[in-house]
């Protein structure tokens, strides 16, 4: 770096500016003109929500559990791009869905392309399975994913534009078995979360099945016509199979008369499915036949199914999915029957937070540093180094002085001990250590810290650290310097 020449600094006869410097006391603002700035502040879009660092525990917990399961089953992490050409959903998802009708965030970039920003994985993942030539692996292939999509519905309680989904998708298999497993781990995700679900399951067999079905439920509908909505009028030539789909009530009411698809199964169709029941049996895994579940998206074949929680008031899906035998082919790959399932991370956080779930690591240190004066500053600024390779969680709040706000931080943050070191310690050699839940207070010499931490830590954390009302400094203590309030 170039020094500066001694003729560079300019002499002058003007006072030290100090005096002016000095921060003024700005007048406390009122609660009106806090709540007008921040009123007039950005905002995020609709239906899009900042995650905040205090329920990153619970995001952090849900992806943990996902990425373990999918260890534990033999699937590997595929990521895709958030955004994808938008013909692979218009071929994929299907123009007559709601996904691609109403839903897609579609654009046309500097470069003329035609964009959306991806509403669902699976399409992306088949695409992903055909560019890489993901055939010449051994078969089935098994991909999990975790991210975040985008739909414009109409956000509502556990419904938003951004939401995130993880998922789990195997591709080369027609084998039964791999829908019962697939149902299965869909199952266990929630169970592990401390979530009671039950699988809904029906089938939709194969295409040959599907065309005699849909002609005897059109004719179904059309003879009830004046009793269904407009949107199930226009469903009758566009895409039949989602009449079933419909909440309102003149169409629910046709829906109970309407034919069953498990009527116009054809041998392989029905053999199929019922062989995912056995399996599914054999897994011990709860399931419902509902015969009026399609799903929203053309590419669905032969199983399909929704996870349910159970309980009163737990009427949103926590996920779904089934098997999409055709899609490999239809998006231009050799044909490679698959099966899968997504599930949003939004809406089981959301049943988290409402039923009170406790996160037990909520991530927080094991250790906070506090000190009082300088010399004591740069010796736990090299303790936290040593803290941090040894794999201990550490926290400080180096950049104050006063103890007690260090002591309310270390609170805050759920710090299992705290060590203090003053002047005095800095001279003895020794640091105090405070048991944040206990409040008692021991001194300890420097140089064992380490292992007199790790005897400490190999002891489970009480459930949660009581926050330990700080009155006033420990007595101990000589400070050194001036241990001013620390200025916010
Ligand atoms: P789908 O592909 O529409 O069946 O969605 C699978 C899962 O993703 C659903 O069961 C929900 O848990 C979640 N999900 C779908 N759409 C939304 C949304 N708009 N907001 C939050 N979660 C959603």
């Amino acid at each position: 770096m170039p020094r500066a020449k001694k003729t560079d600094v300019k002499k002058t006869n003007e006072k030290p500016k100090a005096k002016a410097l000095k921060l003024e006391k700005a007048p406390k603002k009122t609660e009106e003109e806090i709540a007008k700035r921040r009123a007039n502040a950005p905002q995020t879009l609709r239906g899009m929500k900042d995650v905040l660092p205090a329920d990153q525990p619970y995001w952090e917990y849900v992806r943990e559990t996902a990425r373990r399961l999918a260890r534990e089953f033999g699937y590997q992490r595929i990521d895709t791009p958030i955004m994808e050409e938008t013909g692979l959903f218009l071929r994929s998802v299907g123009k007559q869905t709601d996904i691609v009708e109403k839903e897609m965030y579609s654009f046309v970039d500097q470069g003329e392309d035609k964009i959306t920003l991806r509403p669902e994985a699976t399409a992306a993942i088949v695409r992903a399975y055909i560019n890489h030539g993901m055939w010449n692996q051994p078969q089935p292939v098994k991909m999990f994913y975790i991210g975040p999509m985008f739909r414009h519905e109409k956000p509502q309680r556990g419904r938003y534009r951004q939401m995130h989904q993880a998922g789990f998708e195997v591709i080369g298999s027609d084998h039964p078995v791999v829908d019962a497993q697939i149902a299965q781990i869909a199952h266990l995700i929630f169970k592990e979360m401390g979530l009671e679900t039950v699988i809904h399951i029906n089938s939709i067999g194969d295409e040959e099945s599907r065309a005699q079905y849909k002609e005897e439920l059109v004719n179904h509908y059309r003879s009830n016509r004046s009793q269904i909505c407009e949107n199930c009028k226009k469903r009758l030539t566009k895409n039949p199979l989602r009449l079933l789909d419909c909440k309102e009530e003149g169409c629910v009411a046709v829906r109970a008369e309407a034919p069953q698809i498990v009527d116009y199964l054809n041998e392989i169709s029905k053999n199929h499915f019922v062989r995912v029941l056995e399996y599914l049996d054999e897994l011990e895994v709860p399931y419902q036949l509902n015969p009026y579940l399609v799903r929203g998206l053309d590419y669905y074949d032969h199983t399909v199914f929704e996870i349910m929680p159970v309980g009163e008031g737990n009427d949103l899906a926590l996920g779904g999915g089934g098997r999409y035998n055709g899609l490999v082919e239809l998006l231009g790959g050799e044909p490679a029957p698959a099966c899968g399932f997504s599930w949003g991370l939004d809406r089981i956080i959301l049943y988290m937070k409402e039923k009170d779930f406790e996160i037990e690591d909520r991530g927080e240190p094991d250790i906070f540093l506090a000190q009082l004066g300088e010399p004591a500053r740069r010796h736990m600024l090299a303790l936290f180094n040593e803290l941090r390779k040894e794999g201990i969680r550490t926290a400080e709040s180096f950049a104050k002085d006063a103890l007690k706000h260090q002591l309310e931080a270390a609170n805050k943050l759920g710090a299992r001990f705290t060590l203090i070191l003053g002047q005095k310690e800095v001279l003895d050699g020794t640091v105090l250590i405070r048991d944040m839940h206990s409040g008692i207070q021991e001194v300890v010499d420097f140089k064992k810290i380490i292992p007199e931490l790790k005897r400490k830590l190999a002891t489970p954390r009480p459930i949660r650290p009581k926050p330990v009302e700080v009155e006033s400094e420990p007595e101990e203590l000589e400070v050194e310097e001036d241990d001013e309030e620390d200025k916010e």
